[in-house]
């Protein structure tokens, strides 16, 4: 493999959910896991002979927290779409499920979600354990669980992420986290060219938030996950009920939540409560529905920007600064970009 099997100058922006951002240099589309495979070992190869820089190299899954810069990026962009399920025999009888990271409460059910109305409780039932390629979308995951009799996923529904991307970012669905299921990652090390299984406990994790985020040179091959062997009826239709909820105010023409929430400490310190940054921007603010280019605060949910036609990857980042000036200037705390902004900003 070399960089004539790449495409050359290739647009992005269909390859996210904004719709937003320049031409990757070179582009590979890996549809297959040994596809994936060998480009790794080629840009692993490329690096380690100085051909190549790690930060000109970027793997994409669906494209769902990021923003491209308008001028692309330089080197080369390998999107992942290698997809497949392995199940293991073994059932565990008992397990020791709790989530990690539930120490926030709801924010403005009535406005926005309300997650207590479908959640529920598989701690202890039986467990089995599956491996998902990272490329597998997070909501054909779900299916092919339920299909298999397992359940867990349901609460990651209407993210359209991949799974590669939800181990990245630790995605969470209401109170859980994707780490809340993980047994073990496997790894591509761009470094050494070599794989390696790492079990969870040997990587940190947090509130979306995990190692590889620290370690762009890690590259995620697959996940094993440990599921339960729940009811599916249910989940599937606790996963619809959380599908028509966050459609509602999740508009899919974004990059998801675009800051995370304030430290508790903070909204304690000023509103003697728990506020959401969605709060924020539309009470204190009053931003929703306010504009810079076609970069809009959505008028569903004010923590969300869409493109509303042709926005720019400048006009977003522009009003991601508009945004977090005017919360440091009236409030003196700054507001933390959860969305990845990749190239030249
Ligand atoms: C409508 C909507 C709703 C959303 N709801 C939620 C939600 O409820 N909870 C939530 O947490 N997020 C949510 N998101 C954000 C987003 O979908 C998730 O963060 C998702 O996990 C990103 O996955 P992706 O494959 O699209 O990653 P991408 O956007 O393609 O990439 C994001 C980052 O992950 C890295 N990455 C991707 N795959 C790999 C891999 N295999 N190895 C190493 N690094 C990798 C990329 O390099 C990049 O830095 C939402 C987004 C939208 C548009």
């Amino acid at each position: 493999m070399d960089f004539s099997d790449f495409q050359a100058n290739v647009p992005l922006a269909p390859f996210t959910t904004t719709r937003i951002g320049g031409p990757a240099e070179y582009l590979f589309i890996a549809t297959k896991q040994s596809r994936l495979f060998s480009v790794l070992k080629f840009v692993s190869s490329s690096i380690q002979n100085s051909k190549l820089k790690i930060e000109n190299f970027h793997l994409l899954g669906l494209g769902s927290n990021v923003i491209i810069s308008d001028s692309g990026l330089p080197g080369l962009t390998v999107i992942n779409k290698a997809t497949g399920i392995k199940v293991f025999p073994k059932v565990y009888q008992s397990n020791k499920f709790s989530p990690t990271y539930t120490q926030r409460q709801e924010n403005d059910p009535q406005n926005y979600l309300h997650f207590s109305k479908i959640d529920y409780d598989e701690s202890g039932l039986p467990t089995q354990e599956v491996q998902i390629l990272a490329g597998n979308p997070l909501p054909l995951a779900i299916n092919q669980t339920l299909s298999l009799g397992l359940t867990g996923l349901q609460w990651f529904s209407y993210i359209p992420g991949t799974v590669g991307g939800a181990v990245y970012q630790n995605t969470h669905g209401g109170k859980y986290h994707f780490s809340d299921y993980l047994v073990s990652v496997k790894v591509f090390n761009l470094e050494t060219g070599k794989t390696k299984i790492y079990k969870k406990p040997e990587l940190s994790w947090g509130y979306e938030s995990s190692f590889f985020q620290a370690n762009p040179h890690l590259i995620i091959l697959s996940a094993r996950l440990r599921l339960f062997k729940g009811d599916t009826k249910l989940a599937k239709q606790v996963s619809t009920a959380w599908i028509l909820q966050k459609s509602k105010v999740q508009p899919m023409n974004s990059a998801g939540s675009v800051f995370a929430n304030p430290p508790l400490e903070l909204c304690f310190a000023e509103w003697g409560e728990q506020k959401s940054t969605g709060w924020i921007i539309d009470h204190e603010l009053n931003l929703k529905g306010f504009a810079i280019g076609d970069a809009q605060i959505s008028e569903k949910h004010s923590n969300f920007i869409v493109n509303r036609g042709h926005a720019t990857a400048t006009d977003y980042f522009a009003l991601v600064k508009h945004v977090q000036k005017l919360v440091r200037d009236r409030f003196g705390f700054d507001l933390i970009p959860e969305v990845k902004f990749l190239g030249n900003f």
